[in-house]
């Protein structure tokens, strides 16, 4: 058995449903500018390949709860995607074969420093500020599937107003296309969490705001901010 110098750190995990055993989480990956209406809300080209950037496990908030507001922003924003989960990897797969990696779907909310976010772009920097903080990723319980969602309604409330009301078919990308594209970028691995962008309709939160997120056949997830 290894000594380490202190214990280490906690593995950071997701309920499963149906299951007692919980889903580890290795990387969490997110695909910037997926649904056309977004793209254009943020004022972006259209005809952007997907990218990838992350967020630290251990910023996965599980089956949702209370989120502080964050430090250094007066721009918090939310946006909902369905996350997929993945129970097997590899380089370079091709798209027909990506089902064979995915272990389910859950919901997350893809909290966002937007005003951080805007200023780094503006200046050329990274995205790390407005995408990668404390309790940056809140995600529901995994639910088990044997291949990519394709259709499914996307939607978020806000204290029971609905923001975001769309459909998962929208996505620019699909699910197999960016797993694929990523997994020619990294090395994909059990574990793995892929959040596949937002629909239009993301707005800033407050301090009280009760945020809930829906995908139609998966678990929702509900934050409420402090
Ligand atoms: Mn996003």
């Amino acid at each position: 058995m290894t000594d380490y110098v202190f214990p280490p750190p906690v593995t950071p995990s997701l309920a499963v449903m149906g299951s007692a055993a919980r889903f580890p989480i290795r990387r969490v990956w997110c695909v910037g500018r997926n649904y056309l209406a977004h793209v254009r809300e943020l004022g972006n080209d259209t005809r952007e390949p997907p990218f990838f950037f992350s967020k630290q496990p251990d910023m996965v908030v599980p089956e949702g709860g209370v989120v502080r507001y964050p430090s250094l922003t007066e721009n918090f924003q939310y946006e909902v995607e369905l996350v997929v989960a993945l129970k097997a990897g590899g380089e370079n797969i091709p798209e027909d074969e990506t089902d064979g990696l995915i272990f389910g779907h859950a919901v997350g909310l893809d909290l966002t420093r937007r005003d951080l976010q805007k200023a780094a772009q503006e200046k050329g920097k990274p995205w790390e500020i407005g995408k990668s903080f404390e309790q940056a990723a809140p995600i529901g319980p995994v639910t088990p599937a044997s291949a990519a969602l394709r259709h499914a309604a996307i939607r978020l409330w806000v204290d029971d107003a609905i923001r975001q009301d769309s459909d998962i078919d929208r996505m620019v990308w699909n699910v197999p296309e960016i797993l694929a594209r990523l997994s020619q970028q990294v090395r994909l691995a059990p574990g793995d969490l892929i959040f596949t962008g937002t629909p239009q309709g993301v707005g800033p939160l407050k301090p009280g705001n009760r945020v809930r997120a829906e995908i139609a056949g998966l678990e929702p997830v509900a934050i409420t901010i402090a």
